[in-house]
């Protein structure tokens, strides 16, 4: 496998030369505070390039924490000549630019198709080019719907939305780069995020700081809908383990810690608020919903992952974060984008 070196297994004293493309969204922006923060410390002498296109999600305000401790290009995964100026140098590549929300690719799926699928193949193949080991970070939503039990590794991909086919033709691609070409690819796929910094169209940010405005919240449905809800943080840790200790050409799971309907979520946000049921707006359910997600980590949790926070107690930490955190919310939600 090509890209492997000493530096990107976390050899003591290396500096390893990480380029987070999507660095400015939600996860890629919590990925790169830790890992500058010293929360990664097998890497904790990076040097850290964020490359992100600044779409409606992209934001450098989630970064200001760590202002001034990486070097930003401001750019597209679908750039070919750019990345090959910006790939080479880098020891590895942790790939989180994406369109995210399912509603947007319902309406719009061509910038999905272009930035999921083309974006991947090109960031792929400009790794192949440069020797880097490529971290892709993808979603449970590949598999499809899941009545009972849960998905492994191995489980047939079935996309049900323009996001997840887009996500899934990613995949498969940045896999066919491993086999063919055997570019040291691994692939993580994790269930529903929560946690600070979220775009407030996203249903954990949109309730939060809808409620905290005294303002109506809609529910998808019957609200019988499941998602497996985990904190962004323990997301961001799979990745690492995955990216220091995690094996070439493989995909890992990321479960969540916490299986909740819809409607059992919406309550626990409305007793976490003081708000009252009156609140919620019943709206017409999402097309093509899918009902369940559910993954098997054990591959994951064979290399020592385990999740530090429990969903209680990161979803109370995560409403006082919005409650705190106007000034970075409100501008986004009072002046929400095309899409
Ligand atoms: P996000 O929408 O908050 O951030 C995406 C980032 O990618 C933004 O900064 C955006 O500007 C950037 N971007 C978009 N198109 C780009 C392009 N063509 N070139 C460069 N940058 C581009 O998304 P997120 O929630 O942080 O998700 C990050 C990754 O994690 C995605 O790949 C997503 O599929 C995956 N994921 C998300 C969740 C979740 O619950 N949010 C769950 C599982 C997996």
């Amino acid at each position: 496998m090509t890209g492997g070196t000493d530096k990107v297994t976390g050899g003591s004293g290396a500096v390893t030369r990480v380029l987070v493309t999507g660095g400015a969204g939600f996860i890629g922006s919590h990925y790169v505070r830790t890992l500058l923060g010293g929360g990664y410390p097998a890497w904790a002498d990076a040097e850290v390039t964020v490359l992100d296109k600044l779409a409606y999600a992209g934001n450098l305000a989630n970064l200001e924490p760590v202002a001034g401790g990486y070097t930003f290009v401001h750019g597209d995964i679908t750039d070919t000549a750019l990345l090959a100026s910006v790939v080479p140098g880098h020891d590895v590549v942790v790939n989180f630019a994406a369109e995210t929300h399912v509603d947007r690719s319902i309406t719009g799926a061509d910038v999905f198709a272009l930035t999921n699928m083309v974006g991947t193949h090109r960031l792929a193949s400009a790794c192949l080019d440069a020797g880097t080991r490529l971290v892709h970070v993808s979603t449970d939503e590949v598999y499809g719907s899941i009545d009972t039990g849960s998905w492994t590794e191995d489980s047939p991909l079935a996309p049900n939305s323009p996001y997840a086919a887009a996500k899934a033709g990613g995949d498969l691609m940045a896999l066919a780069y491993a086999r063919t070409h055997g570019l040291d690819v691994r692939i993580t796929r994790c269930g529903n995020n929560y946690g600070p910094y979220q775009y407030p169209e996203k249903v954990i940010p949109l309730f939060v700081t809808n409620l905290l405005e005294g303002r109506p919240v809609p529910l998808y449905g019957d609200g019988l809908n499941v998602r497996d809800w985990i904190h962004v943080d323990d997301h961001c840790r799979g990745i690492q383990l995955v990216a220091e200790r995690g094996a070439a050409g493989e995909v890992y799971h990321i479960a969540g810690t916490a299986e909740l309907t819809n409607r059992e979520l919406t309550e626990r946000l409305l007793r976490a608020l003081d708000a009252g049921p009156e609140l919620v707006r019943r709206v017409a359910d999402r097309k093509g919903h899918d009902r369940r997600y559910s993954l098997d980590d054990g591959k994951l949790r064979a290399l020592g992952y385990r999740p530090a926070t429990g969903f209680d107690e990161g979803l109370a930490a995560t409403v006082r974060w919005y409650a705190d955190h106007p000034h970075w919310w409100k501008p986004l939600r009072d002046s929400p984008s095309e899409g």
